[in-house]
């Protein structure tokens, strides 16, 4: 099948153009003006805007939590991404405390398997380090084309790895050339928070934010950096939320270190007041918070200043009535909020729309970092000559509402109902074929690739 893509504003990390883009098989293969190919399909792209495909690197999807498990699995979550612009997502295996990677690694390849519509990855998260998982590690990188590692500082008993074991791993993983991720918040004070709070009969989800203050993620992710420094590792930071830990990160920056920074939608729109609407707030209980005013001037600030890399959703959806799990205890509701549609066109109408980041700015932010940080550049994240035709044929000017009943979403609610955005997804190819048009999600279950990738050192500086 061959495509041709007429007279769109082609935008890619570095500029914008007015050309054509010429697709044959599953690449680009001409980008220039006047292209006269004959074509297959051709589509008009005037006024338009073509992005590369959105890179997610940060879903879980058919996750389990507390018995239950994430409403979307591969084949609801990578097509709601594909309506919304995200070509490609990366999931995050769960190691099993006491269990080896590759029967993690089994298990995630049986969820996607078959199911994945659009393409996907994995982050390895090391839940439990020893002498042979660090084994496990190096053939994750070797073999598997696995090679980001996901630490949590959190949740103690369950998926936390101590100091120590961090620090062993980072050793691991920078001398084979990978990346270490971490959900930086400091645990042990997270959970006599939450001890503290239950003991006072405070159960409500405002309670949910309380306990997690923003010293908890200053600390945890200022402690990351320095034990990246010592081990001389690339380290990448998940949904960041404050500027206490942006703060931690720019204090290292004088050190030279490679230290990239992940934020997430909500944190960029969103903030705390949500929790004081009694249990609705649960819609928005998540991991570390939402939080204030303040906080969301500072993240948009450090993606201009360059110290936000990536912009992801950490889309973790549950039903109400799996909230509903938490409504007697906060504790207990499951963590997480849909997010993974609607990424590409919240950051264009707050971002672009709003004046405040540029359209190169926005393709960085939404796929080329996230491609060349985790080892698919320039396959992935970008528009070149030989790059993965994942392409986003983007209408700047509509305008439109979001809400759970539109949504394509396995969930009952949505995090931003009633909000208006400007600028919406229209065509998207991925790989060279017709992934969306008119609405409508035209790929199968099982179209979507497992892309094996590279190591950080090869795509990184
Ligand atoms: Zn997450």
């Amino acid at each position: 099948m061959s495509i041709l893509i007429k007279n769109g504003c082609v935008v890619t990390a570095s500029e914008s153009y007015i050309a054509d883009i010429y697709v044959e098989g599953q690449q680009i293969v001409a980008i220039g003006q006047k292209l006269e190919y004959g074509a297959d399909k051709m589509i008009d792209a005037t006024n338009k805007l073509v992005f590369p495909g959105g890179i997610d690197p940060h879903v879980h999807l058919d996750m389990p939590f507390m018995g239950t498990h994430s409403s979307d699995d591969y084949e609801t979550g990578t097509r709601a991404a594909l309506h919304g612009g995200t070509t490609m997502v990366i999931d995050f295996i769960l190691q099993t405390q006491g269990d080896t990677l590759h029967n993690a690694l089994k298990t995630w390849q049986k969820k996607s398997k078959g199911k994945a519509i659009g393409d996907y990855s994995y982050h390895m998260a090391v839940t439990d380090f020893n002498d042979d998982v660090a084994k496990e590690v190096v053939q994750m990188i070797e073999d598997e084309g696995i090679s980001s590692f996901k630490t949590f500082m959190a949740y103690k008993g369950a998926l936390m790895i101590d100091d120590g074991q961090m620090v062993e791993l980072m050793k691991v993983v920078k001398e084979y050339g990978g990346v270490v991720t971490v959900h930086a918040t400091n645990g042990d004070m997270i959970d006599s928070l939450i001890a503290e709070n239950k003991a006072e009969g405070n159960l409500s989800p405002l309670y949910h934010y309380l306990s997690q203050p923003e010293i908890t993620e200053a600390e945890a992710s200022g402690r990351f950096t320095d034990m990246l420094y010592y081990t001389d590792c690339p380290g990448y930071i998940v949904h960041m939320t404050c500027e206490g830990a942006l703060n931690a990160v720019r204090r290292v920056t004088r050190r030279n270190q490679k230290v990239f920074v992940e934020t997430c939608m909500q944190y960029l729109m969103l903030d705390a007041s949500l929790y004081e609407k009694d249990f609705e707030g649960a819609k928005w209980v998540m991991s570390p918070p939402l939080r204030e005013k303040k906080d969301q001037i500072a993240l948009w600030s450090g993606i201009n200043q360059g110290l936000i890399q990536v912009v992801g959703t950490d889309h973790c959806p549950f039903m109400w009535k799996q909230k509903k799990m938490g409504e007697n205890d906060f504790s207990k509701i499951p963590n997480g909020h849909p997010g993974i549609e609607h990424r590409m066109e919240l950051l264009f109408s707050e971002g672009v729309h709003k004046g405040r980041i540029s359209l190169p700015k926005y393709v960085e932010v939404t796929s080329t970092n996230a491609a060349k940080i985790f080892g698919m550049y320039p396959r992935k994240g970008t528009i070149a000559i030989g790059s993965d035709a994942d392409l986003v044929v983007f209408d700047p000017n509509k305008e439109h509402v979001i809400s759970a009943k539109t949504h394509h979403m396995n969930c009952d609610y949505s995090a931003y109902e009633g909000h208006k955005a400007k600028g919406k997804t229209e065509t998207v190819l991925l790989r060279g074929e017709i992934a969306i048009e008119n609405g409508e999600c035209k790929l199968k279950p099982g179209h979507g690739q497992f892309i094996r990738r590279n190591k950080t050192s090869k795509t990184v500086i």
